[in-house]
């Protein structure tokens, strides 16, 4: 798949003010910090799209962006989808009260958006397995809402370190889960994972 164009739409508060659902959207969440705005500019090729670590904790919105892909060179007929980058969770520093707002908002938002196809879920891949992240792996089962994994920033630690960390975080939802999540390593500094992600959403997209 090729992205076109991708440009910034509009920031909601709560999924009742969202654009119409017409069209297929990919939401991208995670731990604050773990590298989702520098994800969503590396996927789209624009490092300006998606604001990376201005004020962690501030952006409590649902940050809509509108995609346009082609298939291939020759294809056409560009495909209009969205990209969704959500508040992460995990930070130390905000009130009770935000932190509900925000578990409403994105609860509301997960459960009740119609036109979400994945839930892209970012997980550090520079830490062994987090309680955070396997609890948030579990709400979205629960609510079954459909999601992958992308372990991020894998050009700061080896490879071999990499491996061993995905290899254990898959490992612990084994423990509990009948099925695995299909799963992406990237780096957006090497712009690796970037192919495979691209082709995954496009294969979902013609579902
Ligand atoms: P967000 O808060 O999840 O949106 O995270 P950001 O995208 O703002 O990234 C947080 C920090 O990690 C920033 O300093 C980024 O430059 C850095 N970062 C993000 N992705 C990568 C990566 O793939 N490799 C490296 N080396 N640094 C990264």
């Amino acid at each position: 798949m090729l992205i076109k164009t991708a440009s910034y739409l509009i920031s909601s508060p709560d999924y009742e003010k969202c654009p119409a659902p017409d069209r297929p959207e990919y939401a991208f969440i995670g731990r604050s910090n773990v590298g989702k705005s520098s994800l969503i500019n590396m996927l789209c090729n624009n490092q300006k799209l998606a604001k990376t670590s201005g004020s962690p904790g501030k952006t409590q919105m649902i940050n809509h962006f509108n995609v346009l892909s082609v298939k291939n060179e020759w294809d056409k007929k560009p495909a209009p989808w969205y990209i969704v980058d959500l508040p992460g969770y995990g930070f130390a520093k905000v009130s009770q009260s935000s932190r509900r707002r925000w578990e409403q908002m994105i609860e509301n938002y997960l459960r009740k958006r119609e036109n979400l196809a994945n839930v892209f879920v970012l997980i550090d891949s520079r830490h062994s397995p987090q309680k955070i992240d396997l609890e948030f792996l579990q709400q979205l089962a629960k609510w079954d809402v459909p999601f992958s994994l992308i372990f991020t920033k894998s050009d700061k630690e080896t490879q071999a370190i990499v491996a061993k960390n995905v290899k254990d975080f898959l490992n612990k939802m084994r423990e509990t889960w009948q099925f695995l999540p299909q799963h992406f390593v990237s780096s957006s500094v090497k712009t690796h994972g970037r192919d495979k992600i691209l082709t995954y959403i496009g294969e979902v997209n013609e579902r």
